[in-house]
């Protein structure tokens, strides 16, 4: 399981930009918990790994809708432990 302190915000938006304008960043601890429960339930899930694998983000998106939680170094490694599928 991701622990909820192990993520550092969760986005919900439309497809394309993801400046703000097409969607929301929300760092609550509840949005947070909310994006872990709905996205690892969901096998379309994937997990993204950047910055030397210091940071990433698991996330799914559909032709209407993009959702991304972001994860700290042992949220990556959670994710991992989970199974959850990485791009490559
Ligand atoms: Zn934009």
């Amino acid at each position: 399981m991701i622990n909820v302190n192990n993520t550092t915000r969760s986005y919900s938006g439309r497809p394309g930009c993801m400046c703000g304008c097409n969607g929301k960043y929300n760092e609550s601890p509840r949005a947070r918990k909310m994006a872990i429960t709905q996205l690892t339930k969901n096998p379309e899930v994937r997990l993204l790994v950047w910055d030397n694998h210091t940071e990433g983000c698991i996330y799914i998106e559909t032709e209407t809708r993009s959702r991304v939680l972001y994860l700290n170094a042992r949220g990556v490694d959670e994710a991992r432990v989970m199974g959850i599928k990485e791009e490559e």
